[in-house]
């Protein structure tokens, strides 16, 4: 049963780590959907998203936005939709600074 725990260490300081990295991962957002960052910031990016939920629903809503941006100069989006989307990003924008 104690087999374990030698190697576990010192407590949840995984916490802290995870906090800058979510800094940096949304700071990069943008520069990570337009594909211009280099490879190894790309890689670091994704990897991050794909342990983080709450940067990956982040990355999820800036992608929606910008497909739909962008299809809307061919096509019309839904009014409603595009309200829903921008409301909901503004929630995260304001909860994120808040937090
Ligand atoms: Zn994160």
């Amino acid at each position: 049963m104690s087999s374990d725990d030698s190697s576990q260490g010192t407590g949840p300081a995984q916490d802290a780590d995870t906090d800058v990295d979510c800094a940096r991962a949304l700071e990069r957002m943008f520069s990570f959907i337009d594909n211009e960052l280099p490879g190894a910031d790309f890689a670091e990016i994704q990897r991050h998203l794909d342990e983080c939920a709450p940067c990956l629903g982040k990355y999820d809503l800036e992608r929606t936005v910008k497909a739909l941006v962008a299809r809307s100069c061919s096509e019309r989006a839904p009014e409603s939709l595009r309200q829903r989307v921008l409301v909901h990003i503004r929630e995260v924008h304001y909860r994120f600074k808040t937090d």
